[in-house]
This record gives structure tokens, C-alpha cells and sequence, in this order.
């Protein structure tokens, strides 16, 4: 079949260039290989028009994918210089055949496109909103895109959702649900774990898929894919709490467990006792500015300040902190693609920089914190 190294070459490219360029990895993505980017001139921006964008996007993409095979086969005429090979002598054949799928998607668009986009499903769901006039939700939409108070969650490069004033937007390469948030029901129906996930984030991450149903009829369901651990924020912008079904558990975020680490160790810490209630009085956590200051920063390890390379020492700083805020800041001061040494390793004070480990984080008297999960 193939008898030109030169041709095996160029095969073998086009096979792993279209399988990335479909599959939007992460390096074709961040350099704009992407259907949206490479026909920019073409497709209206999103931020421009939301819905037009995603009209716009789904039709030239089902086009240009099944256009690969073909510009394959276009290329072999620059490659190919052996004339007994399988597609020179069948090159009128494949060409027909590579055809075909290229009529059936343009075939597929121009029904989508006649009479403004009519049999465009984004644009079928919005009539059900308004089915006197269309472009009133869809405008409605763009403005509340624009709006700063969206909420944007990607999962991987596929999968995005986007939460507005009154709208939940699911997106992904073929298809771009919509449904009116005071009008749909929000189920929580199954969840798998990954262990390694492509953009580097350490540790397992947990993905929900969550089904959003509409009341209106006619509407289909769809589903949203989101990180578990970003489940309070999607219901916080949902603004009505979304249902689990009762196979699914929700893996805590990594904070969380943190945090609850943190809090064991601290309260089994010294308990400092050097402050008077009155310097309590009226404050609060400089962190979360809600809770009252309830650990204070005093060296209580047995680290060896000779032998150490970043030796504790006790802050003067007046207590200012809720423990949890005090985890958080530890946290954010960690190296992020490795949890194992978080415990052991070292951390400054937020306000006077002095050095300190998780045991020289005391709890003030009288607070009890373990249970305060
Ligand atoms: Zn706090
Ligand atoms: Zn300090
Ligand atoms: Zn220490």
C-alpha cells in the first residue's frame, strides 16, 4: 500500500495532527489550532455575540473535520512520487469517496442555515423561550455573557459551562445546550476520579456530570461535566441547591482535607495564653474578616537554629487569625505538585514574614476548633 517512506511519513503526521486538532490538546489549543481560531476572520467573536459565535462555531467545525480525509489526500500529490503506490492508482476513487462526508456535513449545515439559522438546535431551544422572536434571548444571553459576574468552568479542553444572571450554558466541540436557570432542575447523577489529569493538576481529581432539566417541554435535558471541587461555586450561581443522587459522594477538595489536618495538629499544639480577652474584643480574622482571632504564631518546635536553614522564630504579631485562614495562607505558600512535605515544611508569618512550622501554630485558650468543621 505504501511505497514511499516519504509517504508513510506524511500518513503517519496527518493521523496524529488531525487526532490532536480534533481532540483539541492542550499545545494545539494554546497555540490556536482550533477551528474558532484558525477561521477567526470568519466566525463572529463570542464576546460579540454568543449565540451567533456557537452557531457559527458547531457548523464550520463539523465541516472542517470532515474535510480532513480530503486535505490528506491533496497532500499525498506533493508527497507521493511513486506511482504504483494505493492512492495514486486509486486517487479518483478516494477522492469521491473523501467527498462524501464533506457533502453530508455542508448538506447538514445548509439545512441548519436556512431561514436564519431555523433548524440550528442552539437556535430551536431559544425559540422555546421566546418563540415570537428568537433573537431576544440570544441578545439577552450575550449581555450577560459580557457581564463580569459569569461564571466560566472548563473541563479540559472540550468541555466548558458557563453560568450568567438568568442562563446555564453548556458547551462542547458539536453542541451548545442553553436552559433558563429559575426554570430547570439540577441533578447530580454520577461521578468517576482521575488520578492524572492533562494539565498537571497534582493529586486525584473527582469530575461530576450534572443533569439539567428543563420544565419547559420540548426542551431536552442536558449535562454539564464540572471538578467536584467546584460544585459549591456552580450552586452558589445557580442560586437553588442542586440535587445528589444517592450513588454519588462528593469528594472533598483538597483544601478541605487539608484544612482538617491542620486543625488536628494545631489543636493538639501548646495553648498560648498570653493575651487578654479585651485584645480580642471587637476583632476579627484579618484573613476572612469574620471569625475571631484564634491562634497566635509563638515557636514551640525544637528545631535547631544552627543547624537549620530557615530556623523558627516567634512572631509578635497579636493573634490576628482564625485557624482556617492561617491553614489557607500555609497552603497557598506550599509547593503545589507536592503534598507529602506540606506537614514538615516551613511557612512566614503573613504580616511580620518571621519564619514558623505547623507546630508553632498555637490555639488560644478557651477555643476548641476540632470540632468547629
Ligand atoms: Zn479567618
Ligand atoms: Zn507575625
Ligand atoms: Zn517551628
Amino acid at each position: 500500500m505504501f511505497e514511499s517512506t516519504s509517504l508513510i511519513v506524511y500518513t503517519l503526521f496527518c493521523i496524529v495532527a488531525s487526532v490532536c486538532f480534533v481532540s483539541r490538546t492542550i499545545e494545539f489549543v494554546a497555540n490556536g489550532l482550533t477551528v474558532e481560531n484558525l477561521l477567526r476572520t470568519v466566525i463572529i467573536k463570542e464576546y460579540d455575540n454568543f449565540v451567533l459565535h456557537h452557531i457559527q462555531r458547531t457548523s464550520f467545525s463539523i465541516i472542517v473535520y470532515s474535510s480532513l480525509p480530503l486535505v490528506y489526500l491533496l497532500g499525498t500529490l506533493f508527497v507521493n512520487n511513486s506511482e504504483k503506490s494505493f492512492v495514486y492508482v486509486y486517487f479518483d476513487v478516494l477522492c469521491l469517496l473523501f467527498l462524501v462526508p464533506i457533502g453530508i456535513s455542508v448538506s447538514v449545515v445548509y439545512n441548519w442555515k436556512s431561514n436564519d439559522w431555523a433548524n440550528h438546535p442552539l437556535r430551536i431551544v431559544l425559540n422555546h423561550y421566546d418563540p415570537a422572536d428568537w433573537t431576544i434571548p440570544a441578545h439577552n444571553i450575550t449581555t450577560e455573557f459580557r457581564s463580569i459576574e459569569k461564571l466560566t468552568l472548563t473541563c479540559g479542553t472540550l468541555k466548558k459551562t458557563v453560568v450568567t444572571q438568568n442562563w446555564i450554558i453548556s458547551i462542547d466541540q458539536f453542541n451548545v445546550s442553553v436552559a433558563k436557570k429559575s426554570e430547570s432542575l439540577f441533578t447530580v447523577y454520577s461521578s468517576d476520579i482521575f488520578d492524572n489529569v492533562p494539565d498537571g493538576t497534582p493529586g486525584a481529581v473527582q469530575f461530576i456530570n450534572i443533569e439539567v432539566t428543563a420544565l419547559r417541554s420540548r426542551i431536552k435535558p442536558f449535562s454539564v461535566r464540572i471538578r467536584s471541587e467546584d460544585f459549591q461555586t456552580l450552586e452558589e450561581h445557580i442560586g437553588h441547591p442542586i440535587q445528589i443522587s444517592d450513588n454519588v459522594k462528593l469528594q472533598r477538595s483538597r483544601t478541605e482535607r487539608f484544612l482538617e489536618v491542620f486543625r488536628e495538629q494545631v489543636s493538639q499544639n501548646p495553648v498560648y495564653r498570653g493575651y487578654t480577652a479585651a485584645e480580642l474584643e471587637d476583632n476579627t480574622c484579618a484573613g476572612c474578616l469574620v471569625n475571631i482571632p484564634n491562634v497566635k504564631l509563638t515557636k514551640c518546635c525544637d528545631d535547631d537554629p544552627v543547624n537549620e536553614m530557615l530556623p523558627c522564630s516567634s512572631c509578635q504579631c497579636r493573634p490576628m487569625w482564625c485557624v482556617d485562614c492561617m491553614a489557607k495562607w500555609y497552603e497557598s505558600r506550599q509547593p503545589q505538585n507536592d503534598t507529602t512535605i506540606w506537614l514538615s515544611s516551613k511557612c512566614t508569618c503573613p504580616l511580620c514574614r518571621q519564619v514558623f512550622c505547623i507546630l508553632d501554630v498555637c490555639p488560644l485558650e478557651n477555643f476548641d476548633f476540632r470540632n468547629t468543621v
